[in-house]
């Protein structure tokens, strides 16, 4: 390459977990590595509930270290539209996300990988070498141009790669990439027996829920997430004012210091992008709508979906492959393993199809304990339903009910 350029086998666009992660395991199988992010530090402004899975960790290998860890928590407690309430018990954990970010970021460059905070990635160019010889990347920063034979996107909502090169296609299942807005805020003393509690109330939160996610010190976040985007603030302040947190003071999170407390974004929910690789270039985490199509968990996705990028890129590189053909293997390995988005969208449209009470009658059905319930358990519970009310039948009861058994952490749902 001529003067001014950078070169590096891999260039990952966006610190949050998937881009952290995406360059950590990229260091660690020895390719040069350069991990960018846009803003000038990394994890801020938070825009995530914060909460992870044991299950996730052992999956993924992560020892999380223990300033990362704002609380451990047993699981998430559902609360239906009349204040029925059920169970699903899986250890995990309410991380500081901001720190949790820097940490992987920092273990990247440990690993060997290089950092530019406030970079932010522009256009991309194909490098053409009797072949593809892989992306000239231009932007803000004075790392720019550099050379990358693989690009990695994990610019979040924001999709920038594919947008840059005109990628096809969103969700085959929404071909219009369907996105909710979340918006939280950190609320004082809030009692808590150390599960998250997601309350499926619809008056609040369209095709959303609203959340307490509960950190130490008696902090928590209480939070939403709706179809009604014009309306997300208004409605999670209706929800705080009508409910035991009206009582409770807001705090700024210890990561802003001035503005609205409020903070949040975007989260994509119509399910895996058409298409999540190219020449030399994949999707990773939110970048490829990896999201949790009913709970909208992301990270987990994020983290898991780069360590599967990361081996396609050095398997594809010391093969001196890069076209799409070689990167197909990514697009096949997320597929083997990630949740059953279709069936997850489905049992979502369902679930939102019902009536307030119809929900609750549903929930009614359900044991307190949701986390043991084996086949015969949800048959049980389909066949009690459908005794107390048959035309629930036709309102497709049943896939709304196997939404929730998809929600488990172990098909990455939270
Ligand atoms: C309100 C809310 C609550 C949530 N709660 C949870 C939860 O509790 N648990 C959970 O698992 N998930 C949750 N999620 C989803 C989760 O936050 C995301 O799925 C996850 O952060 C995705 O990680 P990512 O690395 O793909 O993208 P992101 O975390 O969005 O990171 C993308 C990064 O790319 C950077 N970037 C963007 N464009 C460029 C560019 N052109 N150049 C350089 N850098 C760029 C951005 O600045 C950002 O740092 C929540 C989301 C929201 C909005």
């Amino acid at each position: 390459m001529g003067d001014g350029v950078t070169t590096c086998d891999v260039l990952v666009v966006g610190a949050g977990p998937g881009g952290g992660n995406a360059a950590l395991q990229s260091a660690r199988k020895g390719l040069s590595t350069i991990l960018i992010e846009d803003h000038a530090e990394i994890g801020t402004p938070v825009h995530c509930g914060e909460c992870i899975s044991e299950i996730a960790c052992q999956n993924l290998d992560l020892q999380l270290p223990e300033d990362v860890i704002s609380k451990r928590v047993h699981g998430i407690r559902v609360i239906f539209p009349d204040g029925t309430e059920k169970c699903l018990t899986e250890e995990g954990y309410v991380l500081e996300k901001h720190l949790f970010e820097r940490w992987i970021a920092e273990e990247a460059r440990s690993a060997g990988a290089e950092l530019h905070l406030g970079h932010k990635l522009q256009s991309m160019e194909r490098v053409e070498d009797g072949g593809f010889g892989g992306w000239m990347c231009l932007g803000k920063g004075d790392q720019f141009p550099i050379h990358a034979k693989i690009v990695i996107d994990a610019s979040g909502v924001a999709a920038v790669c594919s947008k840059l090169v005109k990628m096809e296609g969103e969700s085959p299942l929404n071909p219009k990439g369907k996105v909710v807005a979340g918006m939280q805020y950190e609320i004082s003393n809030v009692p808590t027996d150390g599960y998250l509690d997601f309350y499926i109330w619809p008056k609040y939160a369209e095709k959303g829920y609203l959340w307490m996610i509960p950190k130490c010190d008696g902090r928590a976040n209480v939070g939403l997430v709706t179809e009604d985007r014009p309306n997300a603030k208004k409605s999670l302040d209706d929800f705080i004012s009508h409910t035991h947190f009206s009582d409770l003071d807001q705090a700024m999170p210890p990561w802003k210091e001035k503005g609205s407390p409020a903070f949040g974004g975007t989260i994509p929910i119509s399910g895996p992008f058409l298409n999540t690789h190219y020449d030399g270039l994949m999707l990773v985490g939110d970048a490829a709508g990896f999201t949790s199509p009913l709970f909208e968990g992301g990270s987990h996705l994020a983290l898991k979906s780069a360590v599967y990028a990361a081996n396609t890129a050095a398997a594809a590189i010391s093969e001196g492959d890069l076209s799409k053909e070689r990167l197909s293997e990514y697009t096949d390995l997320w597929k083997a393993e990630f949740p059953p988005y279709e069936k997850i969208l489905r049992g979502k449209e369902a679930l939102f199809n019902l009536t307030d009470d119809e929900m609750s009658l549903m929930a009614k059905c359900f044991p307190d304990e949701m986390s043991n319930m084996g086949a015969s358990g949800k048959a049980m519970v389909g066949i009690r339903l459908l005794f107390r009310k048959p035309g629930l039948y036709f309102k497709r009861i049943v896939p709304a009910m196997l939404a929730f058994g998809y929600s488990r952490a172990k098909y990455y749902g939270w």
